[in-house]
């Protein structure tokens, strides 16, 4: 992880809280973080609840001045329109979200979310000011297949196609077979696919922005696990699952460098 590269510590609720249970647990979080007395410079730490929490999530992070950011877990490419059960990222940019979960490896699978889709969901994210946080990875039999890199390579091309990157993103490479498997990838295969994506990122839009994006992993990582990653070059973050909906387990992620003197 590069000095001029903030940490990032982004929690993916999925399917997981309601609003009155997002409240609790954001309360907590913050309490948790203040008593350990965490350095936002250390990590910025975000949440992504369900949508049905966002309004209340942004009312307890205004009221309190709660230094968490939030945002949404997918959004419509559509602004507005007869699109039943989609979400605009006009409504995300009125709840203050700053980020939004695009290209998850579960929205690909299970929703068939196509490249294009990806791509014409970072453009709508960009239109209204959210900074996507676009997930990559490959699945147990690409890896097999044609190693690690390529596949996440390609999924992050094609979602920047005609993007203007410097509009704000956020890249996740989270390869599939390891997301809630806790089979974690190694450190060395992170970094790996986080230098070849920052490698992209150079050819697509120069150096100084690909320096400047933060590259997270994400895959079963675990209090345990997570400073093996952080101590890689290109790697700034984690996107976490599962041990995000344990308020012990993420703030201690989030304290990363202190509980195992990363
Ligand atoms: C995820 O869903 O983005 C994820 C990384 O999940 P987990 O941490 O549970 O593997």
């Amino acid at each position: 992880m590069a000095v001029n590269r903030t940490p990032f510590i982004a929690g993916n609720w999925k399917m997981n809280l309601d609003h009155l249970q997002a409240i609790a647990f954001v309360q907590k979080l913050a309490w948790s973080l203040a008593d350990a007395k965490h350095d936002a410079a250390d990590a910025e730490v975000a949440v992504f609840p369900p949508f049905t929490d966002l309004r209340s999530v942004q009312t307890l992070v205004a009221a309190d001045d709660l230094p968490l950011a939030y945002g949404a877990q997918d959004l419509s490419q559509h602004d507005s329109g007869a699109y039943t059960g989609e979400v605009s990222g006009a409504f995300l940019a009125k709840l203050d979200c700053r980020y939004v979960i695009i290209g998850h490896s579960e929205r690909r699978t299970l929703h068939g979310e196509s490249d294009a889709e990806v791509n014409a969901k970072v453009k709508a994210a960009h239109r209204h000011g959210l900074i996507p946080v676009l997930c990559v990875g490959e699945t147990a039999e690409d890896l097999e297949q044609h190693g690690a890199s390529a596949v996440p390579v390609a999924q992050l091309r094609a979602a920047l196609e005609g993007v203007d990157a410097g509009k704000g993103l956020v890249v996740a490479y989270e390869p599939v077979w390891a997301i809630g498997s806790g089979k974690a990838a190694t450190p060395d295969q992170a970094q790996q696919v986080a230098a070849a994506l920052r490698g992209v990122l150079a050819e697509i839009a120069g150096e100084e922005l690909a320096a400047a994006t933060r590259i997270l992993y994400g895959g079963s990582v675990k209090a345990v696990n997570i400073a093996a990653f952080l101590r890689e070059a290109d790697v700034d973050g984690a996107l976490v699952g599962g041990a995000s909906l344990d308020l012990d387990e993420f703030s201690s992620i989030v304290r990363f460098k202190k509980h195992v003197g990363a």
